[in-house]
């Protein structure tokens, strides 16, 4: 396994947020299909979409292009139709919300549980209900699954369908089972990556199917159905789109799935690690209040102090060689949203998108990493101001030294 330092490119950063691990597993994986010579949708994406459904113990799954277009695909296949309400997270990426606005409905954000627990409020979510709420997205941010039993109690009593969000959890045994569909993410920067991708589960067959078809343009007989002899033209019965997987990504995508156990098992070693000496060194810093013992532990987010200065947090960090980023900025303050959500207030949700902060998290980091990362924490949020020497993270020893 290459370590996690050996940075390709021109990163200044010693120690990076999120980094996809491919080696010579996906190398094979990609000449197969070459030497194949069949590159667009075919039989690996077929045993691609039945290992991802088998992994989650469903009956079958459908690959799509992103989890963006999975999410698109799910609203219209279960049949939401224009100017219908969809309650959305207000903690989520832009996509969770474009995908409701590409099919002409309006999401309407739900504010937080609180101000260090960014899922979704059923209060709040009460209160948004009106005559014309559709569906409800859920998203299992940074891999810690919303209470999807509820969710799915809280749809059923208002008619309502139930979508989740689940970018951040592709390991996540739970997810798909209670609700009418779950979207995938595969993108780079995912727990198991194809370079770009999505999937989605759904335990209705109709919707599968649908999906299948819209994915597709709406195509009655597939490219592949045609060059085995099975069809020699084809009808387009519906608007679809071109929003399929093709089988590069696919067989990359199976090779990443045979990993994502162990490599989610790490990532909760690591997550334990960061929570055990953030506790013990940096009470002020606050975890999110969720277990990480069966989560995806897809992000290392942190709740600093109020009041805190983030920005020279960060910019102290990245001067020692330390990535963070912020998941997520508020989506409905940027210039082209903003007009679309003038009368919304989320006090909570912005909030916490003032003070989180996302440390690095992967799989090819190791416990010097962490506390690596939580000494250069410490540093930035209390820099030895007098000689105004920040110093670079140290190791272990030094960290453990210092933090008694
Ligand atoms: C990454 C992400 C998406 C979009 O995934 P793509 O595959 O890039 O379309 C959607 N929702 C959340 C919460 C994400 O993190």
């Amino acid at each position: 396994m290459r370590n996690a330092e050996q940075k390709k490119g021109s990163s200044v950063y010693t120690i990076g947020l999120s980094e996809a691990l491919l080696g010579d597993e996906e190398k094979h994986a990609l000449c197969r299909v070459i030497d194949s010579g069949w590159l667009s949708t075919g039989d690996e994406v077929r045993a691609f979409e039945q290992e991802f459904a088998q992994c989650h113990a469903q009956k079958d799954a459908v690959a799509v292009s992103s989890c963006t277009a999975a999410l698109q695909l799910a609203l219209q296949a279960l049949g939401v139709r224009p100017g219908d309400e969809i309650l959305v997270p207000s903690v989520t990426f832009i996509a969770t919300v474009n995908a409701v606005l590409y099919v002409d409905a309006r999401p309407v954000p739900v504010d937080i549980q609180s101000p260090v627990l960014p899922h979704m409020s059923l209060e709040d979510a009460e209160r948004k209900i009106t005559k014309k709420t559709r569906g409800v997205i859920i998203m299992h941010y940074g891999g810690f699954a919303c209470d999807t039993a509820l969710w799915s109690e809280f749809c059923r009593r208002h008619d309502c369908i139930l979508i989740e969000d689940a970018a951040h959890t592709p390991f996540m045994p739970s997810v798909g089972q209670y609700s009418d569909a779950a979207a995938f993410s595969f993108f780079a920067n995912k727990n198991m990556t194809c370079a770009e991708g999505g999937m989605i589960l759904s335990r209705h067959a109709a919707v599968r199917d649908a999906c299948r078809m819209l994915r597709a343009h709406g195509m009655t007989a597939p490219t592949l159905e045609r060059k085995r002899g099975h069809a020699f033209s084809y009808d387009i019965v519906q608007l679809g789109y071109n929003m399929r997987m093709d089988e590069l990504r696919a067989a990359l995508g199976r090779v990443q799935l045979e990993h994502l156990e162990e490599r989610t098992r790490t990532r909760r070693h690591l997550t334990a690690c960061y929570r055990e000496l953030l506790t013990a060194a940096l009470p002020e810093v606050a975890i999110l209040p969720l277990s990480h013992e069966n989560a995806d532990c897809h992000l290392m987010v942190c709740v600093l102090p109020e009041g805190c200065d983030r920005a020279a947090v960060m910019q102290r960090m990245k001067d020692a060689g330390v990535q963070t980023s912020i998941h997520y900025p508020p989506y409905h303050r940027f210039s082209w949203h903003s007009r679309l959500f003038a009368e919304t207030a989320l006090p909570l949700a912005e909030e916490y998108m003032r003070r989180t902060l996302t440390l690095p998290l992967h799989p090819g980091l190791n416990e010097d990493h962490v506390h690596r990362v939580v000494r250069a924490l410490s540093e930035a949020l209390h820099p030895r101001s007098a000689g105004g020497t920040v110093h670079p993270a140290g190791k272990t020893e030094s960290f453990t030294s210092w933090h008694r």
